[in-house]
């Protein structure tokens, strides 16, 4: 199991983050030499948190969702609720770029990009607080 497959999701993937499988450098060794790193492709950083949610649920769904079962049935209507709920939040996120600025559009924002994971959460420092 590759290592943001059982990461946890919120706060990791950030964007810019070192691909742990290959230490950032893009190749791992293997018995015929280096080869590129199956994680990173070869940038030696993780993609955006948004795209390993992606490949973690196409993951789920390859492995779990082809027996056609019950279970693959389940499977099948979580990813579909999963990307409903992600697209929505992508597009009230878009939506908060018409109203104006306040501090419940500022809340809005913070949820959904939390969500998303499109930052990195970063705690101010009392010193570099800009009033
Ligand atoms: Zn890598």
């Amino acid at each position: 199991m590759a290592p943001w497959q059982h990461r946890p999701m919120p706060g990791g993937g950030v964007v810019g983050q070192k691909c742990e499988t290959c230490y950032g450098e893009g190749r791992v060794p293997t018995d015929e030499g280096l080869v590129l790193c199956p994680d990173c492709g070869g940038a030696g950083q993780l993609p955006h948190h948004d795209t390993l949610v992606e490949w973690r649920l196409r993951e789920i769904e390859r492995v779990h969702g082809s027996s056609g079962g019950e279970a693959a049935q389940d499977i099948e209507w979580l990813a579909f609720e999963l990307r409903r709920a992600r697209e929505a939040l992508r597009e009230l996120l878009a939506l908060t770029d018409e109203i104006a600025e306040n501090e419940t559009r500022l809340r809005m924002r913070f949820l959904a990009s939390r969500t998303l994971g499109l930052y990195e959460i970063v705690p101010v420092r009392a010193g570099d607080r800009q009033e």
